[in-house]
This record gives structure tokens, C-alpha cells and sequence, in this order.
């Protein structure tokens, strides 16, 4: 009998027969979902010759919903994925300058999905933007309710902007507003609690999965105390919490200035060859630099939302686009997670059977690892790869090869399977 995945002492339960709530996305989330849902069963049952089964439960969100309910975000689907602990979902429209709040920041935020992960890696074969694409293998740890994706903004020439606007004018701050009289205001906070949440997922990550490097990407030199503090509190945090696992740059810096770099560069290589994980940090736009340059150095990079959003795209443009991207928002507390494609609905495509269903399809393999069935997760993302590689893909690859077979989306789903 199916049954819900349960959580308890930070450990996840998980029956042979898991009940999985899914929202199937808007545009082109019907197309890449059945191709996705096609690929995790027949996964599921050539890994465990049918001792193991998931029970789909569709739950509603975004066009689908609100066409049935009247509703956006039913508050059924909330209650759902939260009573269920793991759920994954396809894309959902979001209006831009007005209309209704993004869903997807709100499902995040509802569930308090904090850390937003998104591994980067190459797939041989896949069509990438930079030499060596084979160098690129990062997990980038997005912190998902803080930041300007909060929300507070007042529009030009309104109650709440003109309240702003006077009340920095009292604090002696209105002067670096460039134009008062025509400026929307944005808030920008970043909590030290919410910083040092999103950074510890990343470094236990980084420790259980025996990586070198956790990296701090920031914009501290522009917003000291948003960004800034964003960077003062994590590197704390890694000394405090991990002194005996971790080198940082913070350290490093001491004993610059305490002896000289040559002592500096030697403590770090004693710390490397002792498997100490060292921590470093990046400016944001130096950063977007070197994952083109040189992707090596980096390793697990933990970031604030904006931060996270652009780099997490832009990465994963170097090694093949959004198309084959995957995600997870979750809470390490609190055990929720949501797995989901990172592309949006591409509505010009919507029920095309033509786009990449690889997103949500490694975003279900992420699944799969997460609740430990990782010898399906290891199935799918071999067979994915398998089926670049013999050059078997669908549009947005095959413009980019030579002598590429072109398939449909369901086609590429099929490939997959077939590769098993
Ligand atoms: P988009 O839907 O991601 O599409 C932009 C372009 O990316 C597409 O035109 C296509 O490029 C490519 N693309 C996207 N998904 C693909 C796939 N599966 N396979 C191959 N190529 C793919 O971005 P958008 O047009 O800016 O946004 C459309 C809507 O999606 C908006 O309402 C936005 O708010 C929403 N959105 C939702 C999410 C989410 O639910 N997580 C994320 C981002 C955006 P080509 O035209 O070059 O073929």
C-alpha cells in the first residue's frame, strides 16, 4: 500500500511504495512532465525489478489550477506538499510589473524552502559554450527567501515610496537617492540566521560529498552590510562550527599579515593534503568571469538569491543551457523539498512535444538521490548522457551538433528509457 514520506530527527522515511505529490507546470510543463514521469517509473522498475513503486499524486498549481479552482496556489496543494515532504514540479508563469506574486518564490517561501541547489556538470557530448566543458562540475547553494526576492517594493509616486524616500531623509540618507521625486524603492535584507542556514547546508554538503571547496559569492564591496555581512558571517560560522574540517581565507589573511605569503600558501597546502575543505569567497561579476575561465577552481559556491539566480543561468549556459538544468529548494530542517526545472514555460513551445525534458528529468534524479534511491538516480543520468552522446536529442541540442538525430520531447524520453 502507498504511503507518505515521513521526517523525523532530520531523517527522511522513505516505503518502497512513497506517495509523491507533482505539479505538472505551465506551457510546457504537460510535455516535459509526461516525458519526465515516463522516465523515473521505468527507472524505478528496471533498478528494483518492481519491489519499488512511486504513487503520483497530482496537485495543482498556476494555469491548471486556476483554471479548476479559481485559485493560483490552491491552499489544498500547500497542505499536500507539506504533509508529503518531497514533491517536484514543472515551470509556472509569472507575470512581470504587476499582476499576481511569482508562485514559485511563494511555494518557496510558504514552505520556507531556503536553499535553493543546483548542481552544474557536464554531460559528454552536450553542446557548451566554453573549451574544456569537461571542467565544470559545481553545486551552487542559492539562499531562496531572503534578499530583493522578498518582495517589499513601492512604486513610484506612492504612499509607501514617498514614506521611504522621508523617512532616509530623516536618517541622513536621502541624498543618495539620484532622482527622489521618480524612484520606486526596492528592500534588500539579508539576515544573519538566514545566511548561516543557506551556508551550512553547503558545507555539509560539501563535507559528505568529499568536496575541496566551498566558495562565498558576494557583492560586499558594493552592499557591505547586506552582502558583506553575508560573507563576515559565514566565514564566522565555518571557524566557529568547523575549525577542525575547514581552512578559510580569513586565516589565510591572518597569517599573511601575521608572518608573510609565503607561510600563508603554506598553511593552506598543509590544510589541502590534511582533506581540510577550504573556504574561500569571490565578487559576484569576478566570479562570472571565472566559471568561464576557469571552472576548476570552483567546487560547492554558496550565494545570496539575485546572486544565485544569474549565476546559476549562466552556468549552466556554459555546459549545455537551462534545458538540462536541474533544482531543489529545500529546508535541511524541516525536511520539506521541492525538486523542479529551472527553465520557465517557454510558452511558444507549449504542447509542441519539441523542448528538452532533461531539467525536470534531473531534477528528478535529484529526487531520487534525496530519498536514497540513487541506483535509479545513477540509471537515468547515465542513460541521459548515453543518449547525448550518441548525438539522439531534441531541438535546442540538435541546432548546436553536427549530424545530430532531432527528436521529440516524448522521443527523447524514450531514448532514454531504451538506453537503461
Ligand atoms: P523560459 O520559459 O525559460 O524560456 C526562454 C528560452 O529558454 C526558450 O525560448 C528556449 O530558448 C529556452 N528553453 C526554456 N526551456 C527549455 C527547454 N525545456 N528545452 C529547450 N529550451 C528551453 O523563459 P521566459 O520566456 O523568460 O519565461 C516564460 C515564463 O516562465 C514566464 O512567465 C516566467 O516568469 C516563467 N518562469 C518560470 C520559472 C519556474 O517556474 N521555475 C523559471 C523561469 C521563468 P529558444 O527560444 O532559444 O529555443
Amino acid at each position: 500500500m502507498a504511503d507518505k514520506i515521513t521526517y523525523k530527527d532530520e531523517k527522511l522515511t522513505v516505503s518502497n511504495n512513497p506517495i509523491i505529490p507533482f505539479i505538472e507546470g505551465d506551457g510546457i510543463g504537460p510535455d516535459i512532465w509526461n516525458a519526465a514521469q515516463k522516465v523515473i517509473d521505468a527507472a524505478v522498475e528496471h533498478s528494483y525489478e518492481g519491489s519499488k513503486k512511486i504513487e503520483w499524486l497530482e496537485v495543482l498549481c498556476g494555469e491548471k489550477a486556476f483554471d479548476k479552482t479559481g485559485e493560483w496556489l490552491p491552499s489544498e496543494t500547500l497542505d499536500i506538499l507539506r504533509s508529503h515532504y518531497v514533491g517536484i514540479k514543472g515551470p509556472l508563469t509569472t507575470p512581470v510589473g504587476g499582476g499576481m506574486r511569482s508562485l514559485n518564490v511563494t511555494l518557496r517561501k510558504e514552505l520556507d524552502l531556503y536553499a535553493c541547489v543546483r548542481p552544474v556538470r557536464w554531460f559528454r557530448g552536450a553542446p557548451a559554450a566554453i573549451i574544456d566543458p569537461y571542467r565544470v562540475n559545481f553545486v551552487l547553494f542559492r539562499e531562496n527567501t531572503e534578499d530583493v526576492y522578498s518582495g517589499i517594493e513601492f512604486p513610484k509616486d506612492s504612499d509607501g515610496a514617498k514614506q521611504v524616500i522621508d523617512l532616509l531623509n530623516e536618517l541622513g540618507e536621502g541624498h543618495k537617492i539620484r532622482f527622489p521625486e521618480s524612484s520606486s524603492i526596492g528592500i534588500k535584507p539579508i539576515s544573519k540566521e538566514g545566511s548561516i542556514r543557506l551556508f551550512d547546508s553547503a558545507l555539509q554538503y560539501a563535507i559528505k560529498h568529499n568536496r575541496k571547496s566551498v566558495t562565498i559569492v558576494h557583492k560586499g564591496n558594493i552592499m557591505k552590510f547586506t552582502e558583506g555581512y553575508f560573507k563576515k558571517w559565514t566565514y564566522e560560522h565555518a571557524e566557529a562550527h568547523y575549525g577542525d574540517k575547514v581552512f578559510t581565507w580569513m586565516e589565510y589573511d591572518r597569517i599573511k599579515e601575521e608572518k608573510d605569503i609565503h607561510a600563508a600558501n603554506a598553511a593552506q597546502s598543509e590544510a589541502e593534503s590534511e582533506g581540510k575543505i577550504i573556504i574561500k569567497d569571490v565578487i559576484a561579476d569576478a566570479f562570472l568571469q571565472q566559471i568561464l575561465l576557469r571552472p576548476d577552481e570552483y567546487d560547492v559556491i554558496a550565494t545570496m538569491n539575485l546572486n544565485g539566480d544569474y549565476l546559476s543561468d549562466s552556468a549552466a549556459a556554459a555546459v549545455g543551457g537551462i534545458g538540462i538544468s536541474p533544482g531543489a529548494n529545500i529546508n535541511y530542517k524541516s525536511g520539506h523539498a521541492i525538486f523542479e526545472a529551472t527553465h520557465g514555460t517557454a510558452p511558444k513551445y507549449a504542447g509542441l512535444d519539441k523542448v528538452n525534458p532533461s531539467s525536470v528529468i534531473l531534477s528528478g534524479v535529484m529526487m531520487l538521490q534525496h530519498m536514497g534511491w540513487t541506483e535509479a538516480a545513477t540509471l537515468i543520468e547515465r542513460a541521459l548522457e548515453m543518449a547525448i552522446y550518441n548525438k539522439r536529442v531534441t531541438y535546442d541540442f540538435e541546432r548546436l551538433m553536427h549530424g545530430a538525430t532531432l527528436l521529440k520531447c516524448s522521443e527523447f524520453g524514450d531514448e532514454i528509457i531504451s538506453n537503461f
